[in-house]
């Protein structure tokens, strides 16, 4: 139950975006943790801040028109959602997946407003994408349905303005495609206008596997608050992609054992932990399925074809596939197995009545806008470099990395003492995250 005057703002919220059950759920989730601080900030009240913000500042729908291999012109529809530039240039992701709908990108654009400012670093919140489906379309046709959604966003953006960068669906190829467009439309070499670009122009080493390592780092660093460590554990991560792939680097790196890797088509368990190169060579190279892992990997390792990769008994979850992936069974499994932390590598994977199982049986939830802030943080550190001009080393980048994550699991620790709701990452993620947002909009 949310307090009457949240109550009676939500009612409005849900009035005015009917038929959008993700972003309902995003606002109601940071609804429900501002409660912790009603009393203490009229001036929230005075100035409408929630409404406002509930508000994106803008919202861009375009027609994509580009020509399949056959020759026959194909339609998808794009977005940008800029939602909030209180505390820079709207940054986030784009997503091209079949999925991909208005409601999707506001909740995710929404969420990036409070993962941007838990950074610490100055940029606002936005997001984008399509319904374009990359899986089974050649090179050629993804270029050309990035270079026709690059002709309509192109004069949404720039680097003072609005800087995209990768999601789900797009990665280094489309990054390519999409800056390629931008500078034969604008003749301008802007680097900063898009991040996620590859290493020979202008892309920041770390930035591919930022959001990835940044997940199980701050999976560590919740266990070392809790006075143990990722080290020596059994870690099951779903996806693998982008986060899912860096994530099990990361974790291997910091002692533990990840054992799971999944896609669209089921899972694959390896007790051995998973070889990163093979799946990286399956998964990233030849974009393949991930029923190949253990065919390829032989002893040890076996596939499950559909199932929950969360049925396996671990130690730590790291969901890092998309949103609502990780249901109230899935979470009851993991608690009767004994899982000791869960941190969100993808956005809003866990489901509302998940997390409420897992706050129930205290097990250590790092929230998608706090454990997977790493990506969005390196890519503003992207940002930083073709500012200056410059190029980092890997090892300074990671350490600026690891430095940001244990920054915000820091802040998210300290504000939830602060508010009377210790050891809670969510309630300490949105209320800092907004804070820092609803002081500079008032500002
Ligand atoms: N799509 C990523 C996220 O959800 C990264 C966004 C970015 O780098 O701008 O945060």
């Amino acid at each position: 139950m949310l307090d009457s005057t949240l109550q009676a703002t939500y009612d409005q919220v849900l009035r005015r975006n009917p038929g959008e059950p993700e972003f309902q759920q995003a606002v109601r989730e940071v609804f429900e943790s501002l409660e912790a601080i009603q009393d203490r900030h009229p001036e929230y009240q005075d100035h409408s801040i929630l409404m406002r913000l509930c508000e994106p500042e803008r919202q861009i729908i375009f027609r994509v028109p580009w020509v399949d291999d056959q020759g026959s012109v194909q339609i998808n529809r794009g977005y940008r959602v800029e939602y909030n530039s209180a505390l820079g240039p709207y940054k986030g992701g784009l997503r091209f997946h079949p999925s991909v709908n208005v409601g999707i990108v506001k909740f995710l654009g929404f969420e990036q407003i409070f993962k941007n400012s838990l950074t610490g670093l100055p940029i606002g919140g936005g997001k984008g994408g399509s319904d374009f489906d990359p899986h089974g379309r050649s090179d050629g046709e993804v270029m050309r349905f990035c270079q026709s959604f690059m002709t309509e966003l192109h004069r949404h953006m720039g680097e003072y303005t609005d800087v995209p960068a990768g999601d789900i669906g797009v990665g280094a190829r489309e990054i390519g495609y999409l800056f390629g467009q931008y500078k034969r439309l604008t003749n301008r070499y802007e680097a900063g206008v898009l991040t996620g670009k590859g290493l020979d122009w202008g892309g920041s080493l770390v930035r591919k596997e930022a959001t990835g390592y940044g997940a199980a780092i701050f999976a560590d660093e919740m266990l070392k608050a809790r006075g143990s460590s990722v080290d020596g554990r059994r870690v099951a991560v779903s996806g693998s992609g982008n986060v899912a792939l860096y994530a099990i680097e990361k974790v291997a790196q910091l002692g533990g054992i990840p054992v799971t890797a999944s896609d669209s088509s089921g899972y694959v368990v390896d007790e051995n932990g998973i070889d990163l190169a093979l799946l990286q060579q399956i998964k990233e190279v030849e974009r393949g399925r991930i029923h190949e892992y253990a065919e390829r990997r032989g002893g040890g390792a076996r596939f499950v074809n559909g199932g929950s990769v969360w049925d396996v008994p671990v130690d730590i979850a790291l969901p890092g596939a998309t949103q609502n992936e990780l249901d109230i069974e899935a979470a009851r499994t993991l608690v009767k197995n004994g899982v000791l932390a869960v941190s969100e590598g993808a956005n809003m994977p866990c489901t509302p009545e998940a997390v409420s199982v897992f706050r129930a049986a205290d097990v250590a939830f790092g929230p998608g806008k706090a454990a997977n802030a790493g990506g969005v943080a390196t890519s503003a550190l992207e940002m930083q470099q073709n500012a200056s001009r410059d190029a980092w080393s890997f090892e300074h980048t990671e350490q600026r990395l690891t430095e940001i994550m244990r920054g915000i699991h820091a802040r998210c620790l300290e504000t939830a003492d602060e508010v009377g709701r210790p050891g809670d990452y969510v309630v300490g993620a949105n209320v800092a995250g907004f804070r820092k947002v609803a002081d500079a909009m008032i500002a």
